[in-house]
């Protein structure tokens, strides 16, 4: 064996064949190799050097080797790279930067015997770290090689139904395993990964030896099973899965869902889709793929799975200067105007949609179309403003958008919270925006709504939208945050005033996620106070993390927001991705979660005002006398004197000037940070000066 080895062929035999029937493989790349198409580094987990931008190797075939098949190992893969015997391409590799081993058939009639060179290159610009290798030819059909062995996967619910689910499989290595399965009516499949609509699953596998997992979204427990294969094994594989994280009264809604049947990217066809959703266990799916109004539902009827959700219609209405999620629409009502070119124009467009609408700003600090709406140079995070003076067409905007991740876990939720500060009403998302079937899967980001969840099929769609636009809301990738003021008030309700308000926040994920570090926000500024909190080993399931403030003192209105952060996943049964336009060559990933503000009526006068109406109201009470505003602010947090200076600066340079000297002496350290902080944001972004990654808090 070992001489066989040396020699570069390895000989085995398939029992329980009728004659002798002898398979050979011929190991081309032993071991993985590290690349880099192009300069610099894309990630520091990987060595500074790479072995090379591309990778060669000779091999010989024998009289008597034919190779069918070749088999190669891969991670990390953004850009596309390709794998050519000699002349001929045999690969273009997916995409994706999950490990997986992959398998692509040969042109047999070109390979004569003789020498070849095998080559692992891509052409694009984008710096690509990568590991591939363990390439090996092996002489069988890949139908063949497939199908070794059979695993027969049911997964079923704690009453032992049957259930839709993700089924990932992975082998000892670590990397997602190809199967021979194939997607159908009841499958969506991709490499290592199945979705099943009636949790069963049956497929071959190449001998080895495999983990098998379960799950259902971060609701559901994750189940797991080891599995030896040899040639003409079968084994029948049951997995049980259990609820972990409590969450009756709200369904699971993606707000942004596509498919590559109406958004023309991707590679979830429409019926793998509805598949996907079921497996993932989402309850109120939007469908928003770019600049069109499908409906599911047909869709949903056909693959049997319409009962476990309720589709809605949407659009993701792509224009020059942003991404607007709107929903509910209709199928026959004119499509949204897309042509907008500022907000104003977007949001009168959008006035078509009729006045429940929902409207989500996505992914505001990505870059599209050369336009990036919360980008420095263009939107000041910590006031909420505009520098264009614009105003925001939405209701809501992605706080997490979990196929179009940041570096920093924070920022959303910061942008998010200045706006509450600036007294937008905007209810905080998290969606997928997942346009393929494993790669950056559906639900993975995701919003509980509180709304009747009793039938998943039947869901109230305006109560939905009614309870999504008040903020009634939890919202993550991994994590959601509940949240309770004296016991009563929670997201999208006005808590009474009161001598002290204690604040209970219990951050919820199943056991697979890592514990977080919760912080809990009053008017965007993060309490400093150190919460009571529970031991994890008191924790019960789906419970993560849980602790109470108790706020005192309080004489004016204020928001109240919890959000949980930890890191990613990085089983690939539900891996988080790494950030989709770094800022930073670090590749941390994370699970993130929130709840929709509480608001608390401090001043006690039965309506709530946000931080910039109680600026604003100053301004015009105190006129002229700055000396008298930093007495009026002394009353406030930072958040005040945040919206001071905005508004300000806006109206009266002077004035503004003469706020921000008098805010470097020797003043209360709110006003001095809220002024200061501002000051410095404007002029962080002022052309020349604007780094697109500036994190303002
Ligand atoms: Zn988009
Ligand atoms: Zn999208």
């Amino acid at each position: 064996m070992s001489l066989l080895l040396r020699l570069g062929v390895v000989w085995f035999v398939i029992g329980m064949l009728p004659a002798m029937v002898v398979a050979a493989e011929l190991p081309v790349v032993v071991g993985l190799k590290h690349l880099r198409n192009a300069e610099p580094r894309e990630w520091n987990e990987f060595p500074e050097q790479a072995a090379g931008r591309e990778w060669t190797a000779e091999f010989e075939l024998s009289e008597k080797f034919r190779p069918q098949t070749l088999r190669v190992r891969h991670r990390d893969l953004k850009q596309l790279w390709r794998i050519r015997i000699d002349e001929h391409e045999i690969a273009r590799l997916p995409r994706d930067e999950n490990a997986m081993v992959t398998f692509w058939p040969l042109p047999t009639d070109k390979l004569a015997p003789g020498k070849h060179t095998l080559k692992i290159s891509s052409t694009d610009k984008a710096a690509d770290d990568i590991w591939i290798g363990d390439v090996t030819l092996d002489d069988r059909p890949q139908a063949e090689v497939l199908a070794e062995g059979k695993i027969d996967i049911t997964v079923v619910d704690q009453a032992g139904q049957p259930i839709p689910a993700r089924i990932t499989i992975v082998d000892e290595h670590g990397s997602l395993m190809t199967t021979s399965a194939v997607s159908n009516d009841t499958l969506a499949v991709r490499p290592g990964v199945l979705y099943t609509a009636t949790g069963r699953a049956p497929f071959g596998v190449p001998r080895g030896r495999y983990t098998i997992y379960a799950g259902r979204g971060f609701e559901y427990s994750l189940a797991q099973a080891q599995v030896q294969i040899t040639a003409g094994d079968v084994k029948e594989v049951r997995l049980s899965l259990t609820r972990e994280v409590d969450t009756a009264g709200w369904v699971a809604c993606d707000t942004h869902v596509h498919t590559l049947t109406y958004s023309g990217h991707g590679d979830s066809t429409i019926q793998e889709r509805m598949i996907t959703l079921a497996g993932e266990g989402i309850e109120l799916p939007i469908a928003t793929d770019h600049n069109v109004q499908i409906n599911h539902a047909p869709f949903a009827e056909q693959l049997g799975v319409r009962r476990f959700f309720t589709p809605v219609i949407g659009n993701e209405v792509t224009t020059k200067v942003g991404h607007f999620n709107v929903f509910p629409l209709t199928a026959d009502m004119p499509v949204l105007d897309h042509r907008g070119t500022d907000w104003q124009q977007v949001g009168d467009a959008l006035q078509a949609a009729g006045p429940e609408r929902i409207v989500i700003l996505n992914h505001a600090r990505d870059l599209h179309s050369g336009f990036r709406p919360f980008g420095p140079t263009r939107h000041i995070a910590m006031a909420g403003e505009d520098r264009e003076g614009w105003s925001l067409p939405a209701n809501a905007m992605e706080v997490v958008n979990s196929g179009a991740t940041q570096n920093d876990p924070w920022q959303l939720f910061n942008d998010w919270l200045g706006l509450l500060n600036r007294g937008l009403a905007i209810t905080p998302i998290g969606s997928s925006d997942s346009h393929d079937v494993s790669k950056h899967f559906v639900g993975q980001g995701r919003t509980y709504i509180q709304v009747d969840d009793r039938d998943p099929s039947e869901i109230d769609v305006a109560a939905a939208c009614r309870s999504l636009r008040a903020g009634r809301v939890m919202s993550g990738s991994g994590l959601i945050c509940k949240a309770t003021i004296n016991g009563q008030a929670g997201p999208g309700d006005l808590a009474p005033k009161s001598d002290e308000y204690q604040i209970a926040v219990e951050a919820c994920g199943p056991r697979w996620v890592p514990t977080p570090e919760v912080r809990l926000y009053v008017n965007g500024v993060a309490v400093t106070a150190k919460p009571q909190t529970t031991g994890s080993s008191a924790l019960p399931r789906g419970v993560r993390w849980r602790g109470t403030w108790h706020l005192t003192g309080l004489k004016h209105d204020a928001h109240v927001v919890a959000v949980a952060v930890g890191a990613g996943v990085k089983g690939l049964y539900w891996p988080s991705a790494k950030p989709y336009q770094p800022t930073s060559p670090d590749a941390s990933t994370h699970c993130v979660g929130c709840c929709g503000a509480i608001r608390i009526d401090g001043d006690g006068d039965g309506s709530y005002r946000s931080p910039n109406a109680y600026a604003a109201e100053m301004l015009s009470r105190i006129g002229n006398d700055e000396t008298k505003l930093v007495t009026g602010l002394a009353k406030f947090d930072e958040s005040v004197a945040v919206q001071i200076a905005s508004l300000l600066r806006a109206q009266d340079a002077e004035r503004y000037a003469a706020l921000v000297k008098l805010a470097a002496g020797d003043v209360p350290p709110q006003i001095k940070r809220g002024v200061l902080d501002y000051h410095a944001a404007w002029r962080a972004g002022l052309p020349g000066n604007a780094s697109q990654s500036s994190s303002l808090r």
